[in-house]
Parts: C-alpha cells; structure tokens; sequence
C-alpha cells in the first residue's frame, strides 16, 4: 500500500476517531470497526446528530474500488437499502464510483455517501420520512439513475448518450450533434455529462454499464447492432449481474455536511 493510501486512511482515523482497524483478513483492503458520528443538515429538513456502529471494509485501491459499509449496531434492519451480502447499499455503482474518483479523499467519500445514508436513516426514524427520495431497489433503480443523471426519460436515449462514452464508433466530438435527439451539437447539450462519466470512470467500467442498459432496452431497436456484435465488451458484459449494482440517488440538491467539531 502506498503513502496516499496511509495518509487517506490517517485522515478516515483522525475525523472519526473511534474507528479503529481491525487485524487484516486479506490484503485488499484494511477493515474499519466502530462508531461513526455525524452532525449533518439537509435543506427543509433538521440538523441530525447520530452515531452508528459500522464495519467499513476499506480498499488499499481506493478510489479504485469502493468501500464496502455494514451497519453492525443492530439498528438499520436487512428492509432498508441492504444488499444480499449484507453491506449497506449506499447508491448505483456508477454514481458511487464517479463521487469517489472526484471526491478529495477518503474522508469526503465517506462524508458524502455514508454520512448521507446515515442521515437518511435517521431522519426516516425520527420522523416517518425520508428526506429525500430514494430510488428503487435493483435494476429499476440503476435505470431511473441513468434517466436522472442524463435528464431525459427514455431508456433508449439513455443507452445512446452511454454508448457516446465507450469511444466505439466515431471518438467523441463536441461538434457532433447530441445522440439525444436535440440536434444540437453535444458541447451545448449532453456533452459536458458525458465527459464526466469518461473522467471517472474506466472504459471498461463504462462498457459494462452501458452493456448492461442495452440489454434492457427492447429488441435493442435504436442501438448499432453490429458494433454490439463486433465489440468485445459484449463477452465481458454477459457475466454481469444486473441485479448487484445498487442504487440509492446521490444528486440531491442542498446536501451539505456540518464540518467537525
Ligand atoms: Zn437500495
Ligand atoms: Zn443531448
């Protein structure tokens, strides 16, 4: 492991320092055990203070790869946004992904995933609501992510503007009209969306996200079907569990953190 991922981890030990690290299982990650605490605000909705018992699986690749977060108090019950394996399901994998690639830091990714979570548990608790909409539980909510994220409300438009990111076909040009359907160049429409998805992350991560939306898209009329077919991500993407990419919306608006005391 290398000194930005020890300095991460001082920072994740100094904000919350009832986290201690627990003997290593394995060498991918360093495993996080204790109470998390949190003061957070959400707009039109109160101040929390709340701690919760976690175990945070924590990867020595981070922000390759993603924490993995159990709520081990016994409050947050298996009902609410767990996954299968029991780890907390904290939002779609692409959402997860791009906030950790632009996130400053372990600290900040925990604070904007993990805090928010909390938060919401909470919240729900105290007052028989959520504070903010979540999305649904599997597939269903990875789409509604994508249609979220993009602006637009079809799943086949949502695939094109996807297939724009993997540089199959024609390499991205802000001159090109927007594969949206606005007939406006991509720089003035979905381009700046799309850039940022290939900034954070892999083409291959992308592959697969877009793959799998593709397969979700009725006979796959709108899409290429020979570079479906001539791409090798094709392979690579029949192995992907649509159902294990987790989905909780992120993009909310009026989100903020209260700093630490
Ligand atoms: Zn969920
Ligand atoms: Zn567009």
């Amino acid at each position: 492991m290398g000194p930005t991922f020890l300095s991460q981890l001082e920072q994740v030990l100094m904000r919350w320092p009832d986290l201690r690290m627990q003997p290593q299982e394995n060498a991918s990650a360093v495993e996080l055990c204790g109470t998390l605490d949190f003061t957070a605000i959400h707009a039109g909705s109160p101040e929390i203070a709340d701690a919760y018992e976690l175990s945070i699986q924590f990867p020595i690749e981070f922000p390759k790869g993603l924490p993995q977060v159990r709520e081990i108090g016994g409050r947050v019950p298996k009902t609410f946004h767990t996954n299968p394996d029991g780890t907390l399901c904290l939002g779609t994998d692409f959402r997860l992904k791009m906030i950790a690639r632009q996130a400053s830091g372990a600290v900040a990714y925990l604070e904007r995933v993990v805090v928010s979570y909390l938060y919401s548990y909470s919240h729900l608790i105290q007052f028989g609501r959520l504070p903010y909409g979540d999305l649904s539980h599997g597939d269903q909510g990875e789409i509604e992510d994508l249609l979220s994220y993009f602006e637009v409300n079809q799943v086949t438009i949502a695939a094109e503007l996807l297939k724009a990111t993997q540089g199959i076909g024609a390499p991205l040009s802000l001159h090109f009209p927007c594969p949206c359907g606005s007939k406006v160049p991509l720089s003035s429409c979905h381009g700046a969306k799309i850039g940022k998805l290939r900034e954070a992350l892999s083409r291959e991560e992308l592959s697969i996200l877009w793959m799998a939306l593709a397969t979700k898209v009725e006979g796959g009329r709108r899409l290429n079907r020979l570079s479906l077919l001539n791409s090798s991500v094709l392979i690579a993407s029949r192995e992907v569990d649509f159902a294990r990419l987790y989905y909780m919306q992120r993009n909310r608006p009026g989100w903020k953190q209260r700093p630490a005391k």
